[in-house]
């Protein structure tokens, strides 16, 4: 794919805090995996409301109360369009993936799962997609297991089949890794789930910002992610979940906004998707999190994902060619624009710090995946990471300063 240079320094333009320095250099943002920036039109939604329809949704007869709640459900509609659900019923308003997995683990654990049962998740998942599910084994006796991943970073199907037995009721796995960029095959991880009759959960938080994703052509029971990193607001995520299944889970949390009826004799829950909605929402950001429906949008997904795999090819290739010992972390056909690494005599952080003081954002660490950083046989590394807002020359001074980095460490 060809992608003008215009097109992309137009759509920079969007976005003015990569015009600020760091350290007297031009700033070179290539931590988008972690978080991705926020352009204007995001940050005047939220603007706005502030300054002319702040008023809680949901509870008053007034019209900034209104507007304020037409704001937050019409989000809630895009959503589903944007995501191709059934129904509005069907998109819950969270904090982010990892509260949304919380919500799943704790209310579907409750409702579906038994002492004995088994649940499969992967090697490479993001501690928000394996705590939750080791805190439920302190109420419910789960097993769970395991999908290992092969030399390049793809997750081992003959093994993840072999994991099933009688008692496997779930898969939850990640859409894209955080680490590798790895991109699994979703819809025949969940076709082979529901072969065998367990239900399937995908973390979408790498997923959402560079695939166009439909949650009835994968079949996902539940899929989560974060508007954060996908250019809107922080403070805001979604739990897409199949309508018969979040029927039968109970509130997550209790509080205003999700009960029909209370009284100390008892209470009686709100419908979908308020019954999983405690509480004020994040109306200001559920608002602007639309606006970033519209960028992602209006700059169409074939340009953000052409532009993502122009830099990770380019970015791949120098630092292969030009930068002698570096070891990849990830090299799977099918990838996602992260670029995790290590010099072959210097410390991740080190690395990190340095690209710092060059400008270079970079993310070092073991990126809330340390079950993999161990099948890796590795601390930590360093990772770099595009959006579409992300050019040539970027990618350029990164593996420039990346080379003065190697000569001063080595
Ligand atoms: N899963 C994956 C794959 C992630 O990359 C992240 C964010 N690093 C999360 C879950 C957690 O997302 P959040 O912090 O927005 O809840």
């Amino acid at each position: 794919m060809n992608i003008p240079q215009d097109t992309i320094l137009r759509i920079r333009e969007k976005f003015p805090i990569l015009d600020r320095e760091v350290y007297g250099r031009r700033l070179v943002y290539l931590d988008n995996a972690a978080t991705s920036q926020t352009p204007r039109q995001v940050v005047e939604t939220v603007d706005n409301m502030y300054y002319h329809t702040k008023a809680n949704v949901h509870r008053g007869v007034h019209t900034l109360s209104q507007e304020a709640t037409d704001m937050q459900e019409h989000t809630r509609r895009r959503v589903k369009e944007y995501i191709n659900a059934r129904s509005i019923e069907e998109i819950v308003f969270t904090r982010g993936t990892t509260e949304a997995i919380n919500l799943v683990a704790s209310s579907y654990g409750q409702a579906f799962l038994h002492d004995g049962d088994e649940i499969i998740l992967t090697v490479m998942e993001h501690h928000a997609d394996i705590v939750p599910w080791q805190l439920l084994q302190n109420r419910v006796k789960i097993k769970i297991n395991v999908v290992p991943i092969t030399p390049d970073g793809q997750l081992d199907l003959d093994v993840y089949r072999s994991l099933f037995n009688n008692r496997t009721r779930l898969v939850a796995f990640t859409h894209v890794s955080n680490v590798l960029g790895t991109v699994n095959p979703a819809k025949e991880i969940i076709a082979i789930a529901h072969d065998h009759g367990a239900h399937a959960l995908v973390d979408g938080a790498q997923g959402v910002p560079h695939l166009k994703v439909d949650v009835q052509d994968l079949d996902a029971d539940f899929y989560v992610f974060s508007s954060h990193k996908m250019y809107g607001p922080t403070g805001v995520g979604v739990l897409y979940g199949r309508r018969e299944l979040l029927e039968k889970m109970p509130p997550y949390q209790g509080g205003g906004e999700m009960i029909s009826h209370v009284s100390f004799e008892g209470t009686t829950f709100a419908e979908l998707p308020f019954k999983f909605e405690a509480g004020t929402p994040d109306f200001v950001d559920i608002a602007a999190f639309n606006s970033a429906i519209d960028f992602i949008e209006e700059t169409g997904m074939d340009i953000i994902a052409g532009q993502e795999h122009i830099l990770l090819d380019h970015t791949t290739r120098r630092l292969v060619d030009e930068i002698p010992g570096i070891r990849i972390f990830g090299t799977a056909p099918d990838k996602s624009a992260v670029i995790s690494f290590l010099l072959e005599n210097a410390h991740h952080y080190d690395t990190g710090m340095l690209l710092d003081k060059l400008g270079i954002a970079v993310r070092t660490g073991h990126h809330c995946a340390q079950p993999l950083m161990t099948a890796l046989g590795i601390e930590g590394t360093v990772r770099a990471s595009f959006a579409v807002y992300n050019t040539i020359e970027e990618a350029d001074a990164f593996v420039d300063a990346l080379k003065r980095v190697n000569q001063i460490l080595s």
